[in-house]
């Protein structure tokens, strides 16, 4: 047992835990060094030549910026591996200058403590997972709720303060640490009603054991409407089996623009317009996001007046990967047939036009409280600089998409930032880098922290984790973020 005088207070968040000596705090962040308090994650700087040991430090003066947004040679400091300044009003733990194309830069860095947070998941698939509103749970916690479907994908919304704190303990330490997980991309089984599924940022989700493979091509009118002119020579009738809208090609108005004939088919289901029908069975696993395993279930008796023995019909997934080729029998009743090359061909075709399945994870978080004040003594005018575009709002380097309306309320793919970027403390609330960067003279007239500026350089570099830019990330500190070099301000 320790000698508590020989434990070291941390104050880097309101628990306070006090580490003894070789100890880590309840956060796993912060340790207990040598009678120092130590913050056990690198300071992360993206640097875009990690690998090649090219200095980080030297020749960046901005000076020889060639306008290249994603691969400027300037290393950003991210708020990654900071740490937190607690209470607020503490100067944030990095605030550094450096000159970019002649202008001084500042930026601010912090990893913010969020209990106002959570993560928007997009899984690409027609699978059903659950109904609209139905909840979220891992280990028989709830931690979210589906929402509103996407084109091609279910959504989920995830975590926020009411599971972080409106519910039992067990219920807020779940939530956070699925967050947690979901954010550092690391994969977190959930359940919704009786279906499992695995999701994990940048990876195909899992459903009840299965490995989604494609996200459809859309939805079964639309495949109509692109594979019409590859069907109508080959077949009679195709129908495109889908949850949501089930097109017709004989109906269509694709088809009846090539000339198809009308074919007698009747479909079970609530007819929309002309080829598109709603509704055609319950949701599920199987064709097309519905529940079933036979498609001519979909199917009412054919007219016996327009129908004729011999009809050619496909009948087709959203994603090509269940498919029947029918004809008709001298009763009308479809027979299965051995499906012709060619219809095997557009088959083929309709699988190679679906994208990879695959699960988005974008944190979202409101930055428009307190730690503001670890930005400047007067914290409504960060919002308002960010609001003007004077302030560039980034997390781990990542660009961040700052909502319209009051706040500072960001959202921003995890997988643009560098990996390991989130943390969290067991309040519960989840840590998360955030980077403020704008001119040194607007920081200096929105009442920022000037006296707590540091040069870039002063950073030592051997307690800093190098990482190349993501892709397609803009720089941070590049003046097209800017309102003073684009004249563009962020909605009101
Ligand atoms: S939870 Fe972490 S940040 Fe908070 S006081 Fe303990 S060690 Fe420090």
């Amino acid at each position: 047992m320790s000698n508590p005088a020989e434990k070291i207070r941390c104050d880097a968040c309101p628990v306070n835990c006090y580490i003894a000596e070789g100890r880590a705090g309840a956060c796993d962040r912060y340790a207990n060094h040598g009678g120092d308090l130590v913050r056990l994650d690198m300071l992360t700087i993206i640097d875009a030549e990690p690998d090649t040991m090219v200095p980080f430090l030297s020749g960046t003066d901005g000076t020889d910026w060639d306008g290249d947004l994603v691969h400027s040679n300037r290393p950003f400091v991210t708020a990654v591996g900071a740490g937190t300044t607690y209470p607020d009003y503490k100067p944030a733990p990095f605030i550094v200058s450096q000159p970019v194309a002649g202008v001084d830069m500042v930026t601010v860095v912090t990893e913010g403590i969020f209990s106002y947070c959570g993560v928007k998941v997009k899984i690409d698939t027609d699978r059903h997972i659950g109904h609209e509103c139905a909840i979220v749970r891992v280990d028989g916690e709830a931690i979210g709720h589906v929402m509103t479907s996407e084109y091609g994908s279910k959504m989920l919304s995830l975590g926020g303060v009411e599971h972080l704190t409106g519910g039992s303990k067990k219920e807020g330490r779940v939530t956070c640490d699925a967050l947690l997980r979901l954010c550092n991309r690391e994969a977190v089984e959930m359940t919704i009603d009786d279906v499992r599924i695995v999701v994990q940022a940048g990876h195909a989700p899992i459903i009840n054991g299965e490995v989604e493979r494609l996200m459809r091509v859309g939805c079964g009118s639309a495949a109509i409407g692109m594979f019409a002119k590859q069907w109508f020579e080959h077949l009679d009738d195709v129908v495109v089996v889908d949850d949501h809208i089930t097109g017709v090609l004989s109906e269509h108005q694709a088809g009846k623009e090539l000339g198809v004939p009308p074919t007698g088919i009747r479909i079970k289901g609530r007819r929309s317009t002309p080829g598109r029908y709603f509704q055609v069975a319950e949701p599920g696993t199987g064709w097309g996001g519905t529940n079933i395993d036979d498609p001519l279930t979909i199917l009412g008796p054919f007219k016996p007046d327009v129908a004729w023995a011999g009809m050619r019909m496909l009948m087709v997934s959203t994603t090509g990967e269940q498919s029947g080729y029918f004809e008709l029998d001298s009763d009308l009743v479809p027979q299965p047939r051995p499906m012709p090359e060619k219809v095997q061909a557009s088959v083929e075709r309709v699988a190679e036009n679906c994208e990879p399945s695959i699960c988005s994870v974008l944190f979202m978080g409101g930055a428009g409280g307190s730690l503001r004040a670890g930005v400047t003594e007067n914290p409504v005018r960060l919002t308002r600089s960010v609001k003007e575009a004077l302030t560039y709002v980034s997390c781990g380097g990542a660009e961040a998409y700052v909502w319209p309306g009051g706040g500072i309320t960001v959202m921003v793919d995890v997988m643009d930032m560098p990996t390991g970027s989130f943390g969290y403390v067991p309040t519960p609330a989840l840590v998360a880098p955030i980077e403020f960067s704008l001119r040194a003279s607007d920081y200096a007239a929105l009442g920022g922290h000037v006296d707590a500026i540091r040069p870039l350089d002063s950073i030592p570099r051997d307690k800093t984790r190098r990482v190349g830019p993501a892709r397609n990330q803009p720089d941070p500190t590049a003046a097209v973020n800017f309102s003073w070099s684009t004249n563009k301000e962020r909605k009101p």
